[in-house]
């Protein structure tokens, strides 16, 4: 294995999610719905696999779904990117993540990200041979996650070729606030970095949020500097189907496609159309799913807090963080590999997204996509915790 390659293991996700099937355990560890998308989308990939939608797709994507993109960021965030070279189809998010920082960055180059970080964004920035720079977030008095501006000041410098945001946040559950990504914005431009954004919960930001979902590109002079990436995963509850996209100036979505040429070519043929159907659901379809994860947030926070969690209630996302303390938790890490032994529970340490694994050796990641009943089960057992 190559050096570059070597301080990654197995991904936390595949090794709780192994945990879960071994023990039997509530698995809240991977974050993936028990139940499926819209009928409609459902209904049109079996129609498209039996009509013969079987062979290579486009290499950007088809059409209709480019177009569904473009008119789906249209309608929620008032973006516009052309169909024909500013949108192109990805396996998923990760590769959309994958093949923006290999197509952008020069080996040395540095990434400014926040940490804790999604563990493929690490993964990605070393093989392409780039620094990562990470701007640590902590919870604050508030009970949110915040970072020092000062922090992310310091991490740019000459070297920065772009930063990689998420937001809303996996695994904190936090939304950047306006005033936060102005100062992204700011940075970005003083610098000439580019910007690459993970919006795969864009669609999940609760409604007492202290701010809804601003993509970066929105704010000035970032469209032309910012790659916006999001799939049909989260949106549409369709996790295994890895149909994902990258929205931006033309010139930044060719790098990408470079890129992606050589990784997968092209991918989901039949899955394409549906998602472009998925698309173009009306807003009562994004509402009602925002609503019915809101409930399941407010159902888990409720519970965690009864079995004596200290809980970071998530803002967006369909995950929940805790500090282990006050259960006489010292590590997340050993906390999460016991859990299922103790309580027939699965939850994911998220001190393993850190750099820094002080700053987050106590808190632990519970994913809320689940059944309702499914989330009682778990805080019952957890409950029950010696
Ligand atoms: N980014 C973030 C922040 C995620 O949470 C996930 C998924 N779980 C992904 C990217 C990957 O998305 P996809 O499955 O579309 O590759
Ligand atoms: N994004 C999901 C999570 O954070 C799962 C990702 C994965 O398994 N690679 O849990």
């Amino acid at each position: 294995l190559v050096a570059r390659m070597r301080p990654f293991g197995t991904t936390i996700f595949a090794e709780m999610s192994a945990l879960a099937v071994r023990t039997g355990a509530v698995n809240l560890g991977q974050g993936f719905p028990d139940t499926d998308g819209p009928p409609e989308m459902l209904a049109a990939a079996a129609e498209a696999l039996r009509t013969g939608q079987n062979q290579y797709p486009p290499g950007p994507g088809i059409p209709a779904l480019r177009a569904a993109v473009a008119a789906h960021q249209r309608r929620f965030w008032g973006l516009e990117y052309d169909p024909d070279g500013e949108i192109v189809v990805t396996a998923g998010a990760t590769e959309a993540v994958a093949a923006a920082i290999l197509g952008l960055c020069e080996p040395g180059d540095e990434v400014v990200c926040f940490e804790p970080y999604y563990d493929s964004y690490a993964a990605s920035i070393a093989l392409a041979g780039a620094v990562r720079r990470p701007v640590t977030l902590r919870p604050a008095a508030d009970g949110r996650y915040a970072f020092d501006p000062a922090a992310l000041r310091a991490a740019f410098g000459p070297r920065t070729r772009l930063v990689l945001l998420n937001s809303p946040h996996n695994p904190t559950g936090k939304v950047f606030t306006p005033a936060e990504l102005a100062l992204i914005a700011e940075l970005c431009r003083e610098h000439g970095a580019y910007a690459v954004t993970d919006e795969v919960y864009e669609h999940l930001v609760f409604t007492d949020a202290a701010s809804g979902h601003l993509p970066l590109a929105t704010l000035p002079g970032m469209r032309e500097r910012t790659l916006r990436i999001s799939s049909a995963g989260k949106t549409f509850s369709c996790t295994g189907w890895k149909v994902g996209w990258v929205s931006g100036p033309a010139a930044l979505v060719s790098a990408v496609l470079r890129v992606k040429q050589f990784l997968t070519f092209v991918n989901a043929a039949p899955l394409q159309p549906a998602v472009a159907v998925a698309l173009a659901l009306p807003d009562d379809y994004f509402a009602d799913f925002r609503a019915g994860m809101q409930a399941r947030r407010d159902q888990l926070v409720a519970g965690l807090a009864e079995a004596g969690f200290q809980v970071l209630a998530p803002e967006g996302t369909y995950f929940v963080t805790a500090d282990v303390t006050a259960l006489g938790g010292r590590d997340g890490v050993e906390f999460c590999r016991s859990l299922p032994e103790r309580c027939g529970v699965v939850a994911v340490p998220t001190q393993v997204f850190y750099d820094d694994a002080e700053a987050g050796r106590r808190l632990v990641r519970f994913a809320f996509c689940k059944r309702p009943e499914v989330l009682t089960e778990a805080v019952t057992r957890l409950r029950g915790l010696p």
